[in-house]
């Protein structure tokens, strides 16, 4: 089609490597998108992008998480700059799950993370819907390869601690990073026990003025409180708590070592390959399942079946499981 821009996927390929900053924002607009004539081209995209940096280290991907006004923003600002004065290229995702309760985007607020959106070795993009799940996941975890294929490393990515996004965003990083306010042992007590799972690292942000020693002492409980978790066998891997202030960007190194020894022992117990292997495999069933919908839904001879049995569900005269197994049945080839 002449009006589709990304006829030559080859030449976008080649770009991105090269490290050209457009094109990895041409390539991750290509692989979010929802239309059904650029699934091809997205999908030869990645094919081409992960021959071009076979043999290549993967960049290290870290999570940070933690719930609304906490400082996640603040914390990725200050830990960017830093890392890129240590010579670094470091990429941003952010995932922005729009809350109904506080309205509209997280991330409308273009102040958050001035300098660094600014910075010529930072790149940062917003995932694009209001939930992250399904095809968007899938695309954020394509974007990570692609941000990694564009020379950045590392690549972190902002979850709001809120919900299933952070299991998801689990799937897509080496370290989980769970950044908590000072105070609120409630927080432990009110996070979801799996969000506290898949910590690597718990931090305990705002450690500055009035609010430093109350950071300080909850640091202190929460590493007693994984520690018992530890002892108890309820974790399988160490869990570090530190304190710092994004604000006053105090700790930030300290962080970043913190993050870095953890990443090395997974490196060093052959961890990480196949972190990366059952991630893979998570993202081609997440894929597999949202094309089937997708395709389904589009398919015209599917719509007139599902139109017919539509009318039976609404006057429950078929289950709706019926009416599933009716529509799979007549779209999968009989292989008994
Ligand atoms: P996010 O919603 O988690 O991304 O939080 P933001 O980074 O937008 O920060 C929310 C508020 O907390 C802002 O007013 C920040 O200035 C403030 N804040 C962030 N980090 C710190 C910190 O280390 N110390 C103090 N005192 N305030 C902070």
């Amino acid at each position: 089609m002449t009006s589709d821009p990304y006829g030559d996927v080859g030449a976008l390929a080649r770009l991105l490597l090269s490290g050209d900053r457009q094109a990895l924002a041409k390539a991750i607009t290509l692989v979010e998108s929802t239309r059904a004539d650029h699934q091809d081209s997205a999908a030869l995209l990645l094919d081409l992008v992960a021959t071009g940096r076979k043999h290549k280290q993967p960049a290290l991907r870290v999570a940070i998480s933690g719930p609304p006004g906490v400082g996640k923003s603040t914390l990725i600002e200050a830990l960017g700059l830093f890392l890129i004065s240590k010579g670094k290229q470091v990429a941003v995702l952010a995932i922005d799950p729009s809350s109904p309760v506080l309205g509209g985007s997280l991330l409308a607020d273009k102040t958050r993370m001035n300098l660094l959106s600014k910075d010529p070795h930072a790149f940062i993009r917003p995932s694009p819907s209001s939930n992250f799940h399904g095809g968007v996941a899938v695309a954020t975890s394509e974007s990570v390869l692609l941000c990694e294929a564009a020379g950045f490393d590392p690549v972190l990515i902002e979850t709001v601690g809120v919900g299933q996004s952070e299991v998801e965003a689990a799937f897509l990083v080496d370290i989980f990073v769970l950044l908590l306010p000072p105070g609120g042992g409630d927080e432990l007590q009110g996070l979801k026990k799996g969000v506290l799972e898949l910590a690597d690292v718990i931090v305990v942000n705002k450690a500055d003025g009035d609010l430093e020693n109350l950071a300080l002492a909850t640091a202190a409980s929460y590493r007693a409180a994984m520690a018992l978790t530890t002892q108890a066998g309820m974790k399988t891997h160490k869990v570090s708590v530190l304190s710092l202030s994004a604000l006053e960007k105090k700790g930030i190194q300290s962080l970043w070592d913190t993050i870095e020894i953890h990443h090395h022992s997974l490196v060093k117990n052959g961890q990480v390959g196949s972190k990366h292997d059952a991630q893979a495999e998570h993202w081609f069933w997440q894929s597999l399942e949202h094309q089937c919908i997708e395709q389904l839904k589009a398919s015209p001879r599917i719509r007139k079946i599902t139109a017919q049995l539509l009318h039976s569900v609404r006057n429950r005269e078929l289950s709706g499981r019926a009416a599933a197994l009716k529509v799979l049945s007549s779209y999968l080839p009989n292989e008994k």
